[in-house]
């Protein structure tokens, strides 16, 4: 069992009044986390922090930025283990999901490190004579990042990494759900050499987020939100951030097509199917949610996605390296569950795994499922897939866009350019030809259109989001005035 603390202003404190909550762990029930129940004071004081720190963050040099955040890369590098630990007690995930994210995570924070030098302007030519018009990109003020559990290293990194670049000064909003995997993340900018207030760490009760997250959006000195998680609490957080003119970017649930057309290459088709099905037991935005196979090859694609998904490796990631580790918690294992007797009712057929009685689930594959069943439209977020055979392209596309989620996509054809025009007529923020819907890098655009919220995370597409883009002018000569 880890006891954990928040960071407000430098200091590692427990909660105003000392309540705490627990995490425990999905497949055992033993506690894993005990964690500080912060209070909207605690909350306030946190945004306290971060405003006033932001002067002289906002005004140090960007080599000197540059420098702390490649120090963090590395103190975040350095703790791999004590994160796949945190990781397996809190969310059940295994070694594997836990290196990836922690070595992509370190991965963004070079890319941020990166951005502080290109955080640039323009100058406009101006209609006034000897007027120098300047668009200059500045630093936005306290930015308050939450970060959900599922991609715990990479998720809550991201959240403060770019907005920490530009000059912001920040509060990470732990997840309830796995608050010391976040809370290591912390310890690393820490011993990076962040000063004081710049990075702030909060958690909270399940109960009080609400509060909690209000009272910091509410808070003047907080002038931009991130939030990656469920549509569900996106829509709260959206209509919150409105109430206070905050802007934010929102980054949620996805139901990932990936259309497997009559002249895809099988073979690669399948492995980037497995892979993007199955990374974390499905429980990624980007999962592959729905394949979508032409009728001309849905046999040999469905038999060989069968035999490769029964053999993936479950187990207790505690107990030694697997694919499948233990989901999050029993509602997903219902969840999915419901669904795979919803499918069946309605005429779907069994592939491979099947119903689950606790954390430990199989990878499961449904084929001939219609637009009838839940799954077909509904996130599993857990590694429960549905194959949807159509004929043709035209029913592959229109079926990817059957949906009211749009994040990330993928297209399997041997001809690149039929697959581009495909690519370019689904509806999502990200789509790969011949690559699986899982797929992350620090620079790249990353968001979703539709009810996967707004917004981009990614290079200068996250520097336009934690930026104020402000029109400075010097007027350089005697300038006419009409009276
Ligand atoms: P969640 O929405 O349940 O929780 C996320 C956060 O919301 C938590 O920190 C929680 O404290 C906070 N929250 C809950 N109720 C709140 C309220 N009333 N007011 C303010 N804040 C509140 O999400 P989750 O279950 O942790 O994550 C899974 C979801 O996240 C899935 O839908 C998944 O697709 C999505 N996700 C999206 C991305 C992306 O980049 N688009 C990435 C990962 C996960």
């Amino acid at each position: 069992m880890t006891a954990i603390s928040m960071l407000i202003n430098g200091e590692r404190v427990q909660a105003t009044g000392g309540a705490t909550f627990e995490r425990r762990n999905p497949l055992d029930g033993s506690v894993a986390t005990i964690a500080p129940a912060a209070t909207v004071a605690d909350a306030v004081a946190a945004a306290d922090a971060a405003a006033k720190a932001f002067p002289a963050w906002s005004a140090l040099g960007p080599s000197a930025r540059r420098a702390l955040l490649l120090k963090a890369a590395h103190a975040l590098e350095a703790k791999t283990e004590a994160f796949a630990a945190a990781m397996a007690a809190e969310t059940g995930a295994s070694g594997m999901w836990a290196g990836f994210n922690v070595h992509l995570a370190a991965g963004l924070l070079q890319e941020a490190a990166a951005l502080t030098t290109q955080i640039a302007g323009e100058v406009i030519p101006s209609d006034v004579p000897g007027s120098l018009a300047m668009g200059v990109r500045q630093a936005a003020g306290v930015v308050l990042g939450i970060a959900p559990w599922n991609a715990p290293v990479i998720l809550g990194v991201r959240a403060i990494a770019t907005p920490l670049a530009c000059g912001n000064t920040v509060i990470l909003k732990g997840s309830e759900l796995c608050p010391a995997t976040h809370g290591l993340i912390i310890e690393a900018l820490q011993e990076a050499g962040l000063p004081a207030g710049v990075v702030n760490f909060v958690t909270n009760a399940p109960a009080d987020a609400g509060a909690v997250v209000e009272a910091i959006v509410a808070h003047p000195a907080v002038r931009r939100v991130n939030f990656t998680g469920s549509t569900k609490v996106g829509r709260i957080i959206a209509q919150t951030c409105a109430k206070y003119l905050k802007p934010v970017v929102l980054e949620l649930g996805g139901k990932a097509p990936l259309l497997v057309l009559d002249d895809a290459d099988i073979d690669a088709a399948v492995a980037g199917t497995v892979f993007g099905a199955f990374a974390n037991s499905g429980q990624i935005c980007m999962s592959t949610e729905r394949i979508i196979v032409d009728n001309v090859v849905a046999d040999e694609f469905v038999a060989k996605l069968g035999k490769r998904a029964k053999a993936l490796p479950l187990g207790d990631p505690r107990k030694g390296p697997v694919v499948l580790g233990s989901v999050v918690d029993m509602t997903t294992v219902h969840r999915c569950n419901a669904m795979i007797d919803d499918a069946l009712a309605k005429g779907a057929k069994l592939v491979c795994g099947g119903k689950s009685d606790s954390t430990l689930m199989q990878a499961t594959v449904l084929d001939h499922v219609t637009a009838e069943m839940l799954i077909y439209r509904e996130e599993s977020f857990g590694p429960v897939k549905p194959v949807v055979r159509v004929n043709g392209m035209e029913e592959a596309i229109a079926c990817a866009n059957d949906n009211e989620f749009g994040l990330s996509s993928a297209v399997f054809s041997r001809d690149v350019a039929k697959a581009w025009n495909v690519a370019a007529r689904i509806e999502s923020g990200i789509c790969h030809v011949n690559g699986p819907t899982v797929h992350d890098e620090g620079q790249m655009p990353f968001g979703g259109v539709k009810s996967s919220g707004y917004g981009r995370f990614g290079g200068m597409a996250g520097v336009r989001e934690f930026t104020e883009l402000r029109w400075i002018t010097v007027q350089t000569t005697p300038r006419h005035y009409p009276f």
